[in-house]
């Protein structure tokens, strides 16, 4: 689990972030939402570590997964897929540095394709892929490495609403399957709430917690009701 206190941060004389206390759970997906600038993407940076905060502390706590292969993981709008690379290749691509053996990673390859609906898409380039496949490529790519949270900046914003639709299902159903931990940043109200365990609503100016809806309802129970939507892709 991931534990942030006090964070706060300015750029400059700006204050973007004020006093945010937060606590992503093992197994959990947290939302973040809240108006443009308001400083999501800039926490979702200070959970990864890619930046540290002005003030406040980031503190990953407890065991990662013993499979995991690095703690943290990005998932952006735009997919950052390498369009020379297969799809195969762009997953290996984050394998390389762990030096496995041939095997295993022809297992784990194997495996994040089949769990994301593209073993037979294995050899297609990215530009032959459809929005909605090339972001399950890169979902398939951050479950590679087992990783203890997956950051997600607002993955499904590039995409038209049926796409979108399609693969909140195949996040929910990956989850349902393999609880992972999550941070899931969204403009998206409807996203979060199908998706969150807990939606953290920031405000702007600075970027505050403004409150914190826990959502009860099992994340499988909350489909839009259409099971042929999965067929039709
Ligand atoms: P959006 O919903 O548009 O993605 P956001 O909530 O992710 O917005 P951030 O990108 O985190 O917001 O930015 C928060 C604030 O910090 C904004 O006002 C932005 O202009 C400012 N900001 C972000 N990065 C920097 C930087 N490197 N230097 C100066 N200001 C920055
Ligand atoms: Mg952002």
């Amino acid at each position: 689990e991931l534990l942030l206190k006090n964070v706060q941060h300015h750029y400059g004389p700006v204050e973007v972030l004020s006093d945010i206390t937060l606590r992503i759970p093992q197994g959990e997906i947290v939302c973040i939402i809240g108006p443009s600038g308001c400083g999501k993407s800039t926490l979702l940076r200070f959970m990864g570590g890619l930046e540290r905060p002005s003030g406040g502390s980031v503190l990953q706590i407890g065991e990662a997964p013993a499979s995991s292969l690095n703690p943290l993981t990005y998932i952006f709008q735009h997919f950052a897929l390498l369009p020379w690379r297969t799809v195969e290749g762009n997953i290996r691509l984050v394998l390389e540095d762990h030096k496995l053996p041939a095997s295993q990673m022809e297992e784990i390859v194997t495996d994040v394709l089949a769990r994301t609906r593209l073993s037979d898409f294995r050899t297609a380039l990215p530009k032959q892929l459809s929005g909605g496949m090339r972001q399950r490529v890169a979902i398939a790519r951050a479950l590679a490495v087992s990783p203890a949270v997956m950051l997600m900046d607002e993955p499904l914003s590039a995409l038209d609403s049926q796409t979108r639709e399609l693969l909140m299902e195949d996040l929910v159903s990956l989850w349902t399957r393999q609880p992972f931990t999550a941070v899931y940043v969204t403009h998206n109200l409807e996203e979060a709430v199908r998706l969150g365990h807990k939606i953290v609503v920031l405000s702007r100016r600075p970027g505050k917690i403004r409150e914190i809806v826990e959502i009860d309802k099992p994340l499988a129970q909350r489909s839009n009701g259409d099971p042929d939507l999965d067929e039709k892709q």
